[in-house]
């Protein structure tokens, strides 16, 4: 064991504060690493203010993490001292299970080990997340930072960036397609870059008229105003394919009536009850499909950091002092970031 240092929620209602912990010394299978950067996902705030129910205090969040490898256990042949490195949203699962077999260790039968607040499955201990000096973690967790990748904007590509990919690519997206992106924030912002790499036709849904400019700056070829009902109306029928990012409830109708047939709306934004109520005909009449998809599997986070060096793909980003976590989460929450926080971690020694 040895001292790391970090900033964490003590309760709900309390700010982001530093503290002292415990991290493990590396298990024969770990990779032990430096942070250098890590990125505020939404699910961050989340967690931190228990809106899911399931935050374990001391919660430290951060699950787009960039660091540099300082030592490895005996058994570790993937990655070694002094590599790049990257750790998303999982840093462990059962490893056996079908889904686990699948690559797809996000959806494991047990349950995937999470980046912080989850139960560590060997010692039982809280894990803590990426708002730290440093991490200890599986070598199966821990993927490859590309080269040619810058590195502070490549961190949210370790959630924002898997979490708008995977969906796109299991429904297989394709040139021509018609897509529509819901919300342009962090997950938002990627999900135009992927469809547009992709070759899809690509149209942002916003409430903010004034993101208009910087979506088509992004890629976006068309921009809805989603408060305007004639705007809305305009495209009826239009999409074969919706990924809806609004961290909170909303109303799903007015959304499904912009699918064509066969249509798919995938939801990666809300885990609550659909509120208002969601008009089954709507789905029935037009065979269209309303699915969700949590991030990716470790495989494909590692396809995804490569696809995005060889598109020339990154994040757009705002780098942000520790000290100012709290103010950057209420940013985050009025839409007044472009389009990620992410934690410079020499700051938490400064
Ligand atoms: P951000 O806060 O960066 O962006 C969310 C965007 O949604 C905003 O920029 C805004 O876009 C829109 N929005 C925000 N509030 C509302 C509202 N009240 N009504 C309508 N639209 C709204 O969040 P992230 O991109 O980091 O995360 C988005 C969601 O995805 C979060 O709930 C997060 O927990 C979840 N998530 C899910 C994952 C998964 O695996 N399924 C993984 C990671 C995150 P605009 O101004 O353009 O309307
Ligand atoms: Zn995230």
């Amino acid at each position: 064991m040895y001292t790391a240092i970090g900033y964490a929620a003590q309760s709900a209602t309390t700010p982001l504060a530093p503290m002292s912990f415990q991290r493990r010394s590396p298990r024969p299978d770990d990779v032990a690493i430096e942070i250098l950067y890590c990125g505020v996902c939404h699910s961050d705030i989340h967690q931190a203010r228990n809106e899911w129910g399931i935050a374990v205090y001391p919660l430290m969040p951060g699950h787009e993490i960039v660091g540099k490898v300082t030592a490895v256990g005996a058994n570790v042949s993937k990655h070694k001292v002094g590599d790049l490195v990257g750790v998303g949203c999982m840093v462990d699962s059962c490893r056996h299970c079908e889904a686990c077999a699948a690559d797809l260790e996000q959806y494991c039968l047990e349950g995937p080990t999470m980046t912080y607040a989850t139960p560590d499955r060997v010692d039982g201990s809280n894990t803590m997340g990426g708002y730290s000096d440093s991490i200890v973690v599986s070598e199966h967790f821990v993927v490859r930072i590309p080269e040619k990748l810058d590195l502070t904007s490549a961190a949210p590509i370790l959630c924002a960036g898997i979490t708008t990919y995977s969906p796109l690519k299991h429904y297989g997206v394709k040139a021509g397609d018609k897509v529509g992106i819901l919300g342009m924030g962090g997950l938002g912002h990627m999900g135009i870059k992927f469809a547009k790499a992709l070759g899809a036709e690509v149209t942002l849904f916003t409430r903010s008229a004034s993101k208009a400019e910087e979506a088509r700056h992004q890629g976006a070829d068309h921009v809805v105003v989603s408060t305007d009902a004639a705007q809305m109306q305009a495209v009826a029928g239009h999409f074969d394919f919706l990924l809806d990012t609004i961290p909170v409830p909303h109303d799903l109708n007015p959304y499904l009536d912009t699918l064509r047939f066969d249509g798919v709306h995938i939801l990666v934004g809300l885990i609550e009850p659909v509120d208002p109520a969601l008009h089954a005909g709507k789905l029935v009449m037009s065979r269209r499909v309303l699915a969700g998809s949590l991030i990716g599997g470790i495989a494909e986070t590692q396809e995804v950091l490569d696809f995005c060096a060889e598109h020339g793909i990154t994040c757009d980003i705002e780098m942000l002092d520790i000290r100012q976590i709290n103010e950057a989460y209420e940013r985050m929450i009025k839409g007044d970031v472009k389009y990620r926080f992410v934690i410079d971690m020499a700051s938490l020694k400064g």
